[in-house]
């Protein structure tokens, strides 16, 4: 049998998520769940420097809102926690001694100063810089005397010699490198913290992941972790990288550029699962056309169809999505989506009601204000092809139409066949100038409904003042 799938999401929280973020933790929450796997949720914070509890909480706020729950997680352990790298110190110092007692890894004594020589020197000799090994051979004494002159060492991993490291990433293909470029590398730092890749490749395997799903940023590091799980005797995972996300520009979306994020996009009022369906089809091919709800996905989603190519944010796909799940919303949802813009006076009957009619006229709930407005205000200024079609209709069409809507009230069908014997007009020649004249536009939300729904007053000062617009 298969072993189980494993897979993470493993946010440095230096800053808000951004879509490219949110699609990297979306795909490895789908391969879990199609799978019957679990998805952890592990927090990167060992740079303290950037890195702040505001982030890690909005971080968290950002994925529930998306739908995405992690079955173990900060707050939700298993077992395998913590979930937070700044809570795992003793771990890591524990496979610190064990490198070292098995000479994996040693101490290194360089000043900054000092490695900065060698690497101009290599520079200027043509050859790529690298550690050059001044500390691998020191011996017991040596290395004494480093400490009684009050040097603090930081810990190399010990790379072993020529041998080409392999592997087969699922998105990029299979991978070749020689250990021999990459140098003894730093798995601790002087002042004692573990390098990122080190606590990134030992959480994966201390915490039973199976799949890894990432951002091709950390492609690089890949040969150097594998390195490290071997040394350590530990699983690797299987890893993926997923191309960079690029904003309309073409420049790789960071917080640093402003690119936007998902409390953004949440704050003007996008649903999550208009994201999800975008994010979905974002670099990853073959997800059926159209709408699928969040518990739909994992059954649409193969790694194996991951694509290679960057792939640009795109604001009209994303409305798309949008106008997708906008129009799914019930009368009730749709209401509480569009909250801050309906009337506090309001029922929730009338709420709901007024949602269900205007939804399928506004992407974002902004865009309600001016329906609002024709529902119970000043009606907006008449748009140009509104203004023709009321003055084709003529002076008289609207003293017909004010007449039948005294007898009718706000039933469009009974004021229709009074306005079709007392006029002639029939089909859009009819319903056109009285949607103009009652909303000020050419199109918009049903006329029956909105008829119904405008307070009597307004109606009769619209189709008088439509009349009058006529006669000039
Ligand atoms: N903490 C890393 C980041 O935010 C994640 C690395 C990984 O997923 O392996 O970029
Ligand atoms: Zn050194």
């Amino acid at each position: 049998m298969e072993p189980a799938v494993v897979t993470r999401f493993a946010p440095s929280p230096t800053g808000a998520l951004h879509p490219g973020n949110a699609r990297t933790a979306l795909f490895s929450f789908l391969l879990a769940r199609a799978r019957g796997g679990r998805f952890l949720l592990r927090i990167e914070d060992t740079d303290r420097e950037r890195g702040s509890e505001q982030h890690v909480a909005t971080q968290l706020a950002e994925l529930e809102w998306l739908g995405i729950g992690w079955d173990a997680g900060p707050g939700r352990d298993d077992g395998r926690g913590p979930y937070r790298q700044s809570e795992r110190g003793a771990l890591y110092a524990r496979l610190f001694a064990q490198l070292e007692r098995e000479g994996q890894a040693y101490p290194c004594y360089c000043t900054p100063a000092e490695l900065e020589v060698a690497r101009r020197t290599q520079l200027a000799a043509g050859q790529p810089p690298r550690y050059p090994g001044i500390c691998r051979a020191l011996d017991a004494a040596a290395r004494a005397a480093r400490e009684r002159e009050g040097r603090t060492p930081a810990l190399r991993f010990a790379v072993p010699g020529a041998e080409t490291l392999r592997f087969d990433d699922r998105v990029r293909g299979p991978q070749a490198i020689e250990a021999a470029t990459l140098g003894d590398f730093l798995v601790r730092r002087a002042d004692g913290g573990a390098v990122f890749f080190f606590c990134n490749a030992v959480d994966d395997a201390l915490m039973g992941v199976t799949d890894v799903l990432r951002g091709d940023d950390h492609l690089a590091n890949t040969p150097r972790q594998l390195l490290l799980l071997r040394a350590l005797g530990l699983p690797t995972p299987r890893y993926g990288h997923l191309p960079l996300l690029l904003d309309a520009s073409g420049a790789p979306q960071s917080k640093r550029r402003g690119s936007v994020t998902l409390s953004q996009l949440r704050e003007r009022g996008y649903l999550p699962a208009a994201l999800a369906n975008y994010l979905l089809r974002l670099g990853h091919h073959g997800a059926p056309d159209g709408w699928l709800d969040l518990a739909e996905m994992p059954r649409h989603f193969d790694a194996g169809r991951l694509g290679r190519a960057p792939a640009h944010f795109d604001a009209a796909q994303l409305d798309h999505w949008q106008r997708e799940a906008v129009l799914r919303l019930d009368g009730a949802a749709a209401a509480r989506w569009l909250a801050a813009e309906l009337p506090a006076d309001w029922d929730g009957e009338r709420r709901a009601s007024v949602a269900a009619l205007l939804k399928g006229n506004v992407l974002l709930p902004g865009d309600a204000r001016d329906w609002l407005a024709v529902l119970g205000g000043a009606l907006p200024p008449l748009a140009p092809d509104a203004a023709q079609a009321i003055s084709e209709a003529g002076p008289a069409f609207f003293d017909a139409a004010l007449a039948g809507y005294a007898e009718t009230g706000g039933d469009l069908a009974a004021l229709a066949d009074v306005l079709k014997r007392s006029t002639g007009r029939k089909g859009k020649a009819l319903y056109m100038p009285l949607r103009c004249a009652l909303t000020g536009r050419h199109d918009g939300p049903e006329l029956a409904a909105l008829l119904a729904a405008i307070p009597q007053s307004l109606v009769r000062d619209r189709l008088a003042g439509a009349a009058r617009l006529g006669r000039g």
